[in-house]
């Protein structure tokens, strides 16, 4: 990737990392003003709440990903594919910046093989 492409994907990066991690700082969801003798509400808020904790998790994962690149953009190994070492094409990193395998290995990694 040239350098320019780089700066883009560095800019990409970071406003993903920040909305992230924001993402995370926000306090939990906590249920508010029960109502008593509404059991349906009250298994809407748990619900609303566990929704609330899986999509956390994935912010987590997500933010993991993205450090992870900005990493690789310090180190200059950005672009390469951290299972065979290809150059991952541009066009897949224009989209997800953070990909850290090629189209390939993505599907090997996703079939646990
Ligand atoms: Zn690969």
């Amino acid at each position: 990737m040239n350098p320019s492409q780089l700066a883009i994907a560095r800019v990409a990066l970071e406003t993903e990392r920040r909305r992230l991690t924001e993402d995370l700082a926000e306090p939990p969801e906590t249920p508010s003003q029960m109502t008593y003798g509404s059991q349906a509400a009250a298994a809407s808020e748990v619900f609303a709440q566990q929704r609330d904790l899986a999509l956390r998790g994935k912010s987590g994962k997500g933010l993991d990903l993205v450090t992870d690149a900005l990493a690789r953009l310090d180190d200059g190994t950005f672009g390469r594919c951290l299972r065979c070492g290809a150059a991952i094409p541009e066009e897949r990193l224009e989209v997800l910046p953070w990909a850290a395998f090629c189209i390939a290995c993505q599907q090997l990694e996703k079939d646990g093989r």
